[in-house]
């Protein structure tokens, strides 16, 4: 019998994953009683329709394993709902799976579809799941900078994610609306990636979580990336319930693509939760279905609260990079004598009793986001006021 000579049984390819800024963030909120703008949940209720067919399934017998591509009706749902609003076709047997959350979806694509050494393409700053899913599936990553631009909005360099497309690139995972920029890619943008995807025969994985918060005085509307021409064929595109109904407990997400993408990535969905959420599966179809009003109250509500933050920490002397979607403003600390983004919103709860997360945490180029914070706008407004009268209490350092 052999003894672990390491003091830390855990694999080394999750080593670099401590505990997430959230919850260092989270618990300090807590300890400190700040206003916390960190986290990314909605403090409201989602629709009343879907809250209420949850409550209905669950008192009539929907309580057991769900089929394993998901029920026939949120499939179905989920399809009619793509082709309402983008105006693309899959088909509900087949085309689409049913997943606990996006997150898995995202999780069970990289390891159905990367080797061990595959090199995965992604804008940094990225969502913080990505970069475990790379590593779990023993796969690389490839980071791609956006850079915050004179105008306020945030830009990668062309030729910099033409250079990272190499031999071993095996898909681009491509988050837009773009957490935690707040950033919506141009239809120019998406047609080089769409065109070096092409050239370089790879996949794409696309992240929509946001599809429904791009904001009317956005510089573009939300394109999907499988509607660009060649693309269908070669994208795997995901979305999920949590952000569009604020129901982030519920973790109902769901992918779509060919037939072939589709069954690759069940086959290994089935060995991490094989299903999840029945008595909530029926009630995500119910809200998928809401009329077009529910969609734009929810943006309106949304793109209002923004305004208010936006307002709030461009008074309390933040440059605010405007985000055009999302539930995330961003935000450069220089001008408050800002220099590290972590030390920073380590000592925000005692300067004026609100919590933030330094985006750096979300770049592999740590000093490309070194003086950039993020902000949660999600929150009801009497909260966003009272972060809002906090902030502005706040002097600058030194
Ligand atoms: C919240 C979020 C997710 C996670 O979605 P779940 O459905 O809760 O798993 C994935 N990607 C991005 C960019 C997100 O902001």
């Amino acid at each position: 019998m052999t003894t672990p000579t390491d003091t830390d049984p855990l694999v080394h390819r999750m080593r670099p994953f401590g505990t997430t800024i959230f919850a260092e963030m989270s618990a300090l909120a807590a300890r400190t009683g700040a206003v916390n703008l960190g986290q990314g949940f909605p403090d409201t209720d989602g629709p009343a329709e879907m809250l209420a067919a949850a409550a209905e399934a669950l008192h009539s017998g929907h309580n057991q394993y769900p089929p394993g591509p998901g029920i026939p009706a949120l499939r179905q749902a989920v399809a009619e709902h793509q082709r309402r609003f983008w105006g693309l076709d899959y088909d509900p047997n087949g085309e689409v799976l049913v997943t606990a959350g996006a997150t898995e979806a995202i999780a069970a694509a990289i390891l159905a579809l990367c080797e061990p050494g595959d090199e995965v393409i992604c804008f940094e700053p990225y969502y913080d799941s990505y970069a475990a899913s790379i590593a779990l599936a023993g796969a690389v990553r490839r980071p791609v900078t956006l850079h915050p631009t004179a105008a306020g909005r945030y830009a990668f360099d062309p030729a910099a994610l033409r250079a990272a497309f190499g031999p071993r690139t095996r898909l681009v995972l491509l988050n837009s609306p773009h957490n935690p920029t707040g950033k919506v890619f141009t239809r120019d943008e998406l047609t080089l990636i769409a065109e070096l995807c092409q050239e370089h025969d790879v996949y794409a994985v696309t992240d929509e979580v946001y599809e429904h918060l791009v904001f009317t005085d956005a510089a573009t509307a939300h394109v999907p990336l499988a509607t660009l021409p060649g693309m269908w064929e070669r994208t795997l595109r995901i979305s999920s319930a949590g952000k569009t109904f604020s129901c982030t407990g519920w973790k109902i997400g769901w992918a779509s693509g060919p037939a072939a993408l589709v069954s690759a990535v069940t086959r290994v969905k089935q060995f991490l939760t094989f299903v999840n959420g029945a008595p909530l599966q029926p009630a995500v179809a119910v809200a998928l279905a809401l009329p077009d009003d529910y969609y734009n109250g929810f943006r309106a509500g949304l793109q209002a609260r923004r305004d208010q933050l936006s307002a709030g920490l461009t008074a309390a002397g933040f440059d605010v990079l405007n985000p055009e979607g999302t539930y995330f403003v961003t935000a450069d600390i220089t001008r408050l004598g800002g220099r590290d983004g972590v030390e920073f919103c380590r000592s925000l709860p005692e300067r004026c009793g609100v919590v933030a997360v330094p985006t750096q945490v979300f770049y592999d180029d740590v000093t490309a986001g070194q003086r950039l914070v993020r902000f949660a706008f999600c929150k009801r407004p009497e909260v966003l006021d009272d972060a809002v009268a906090r902030l502005s209490t706040m002097r600058p350092v030194g």
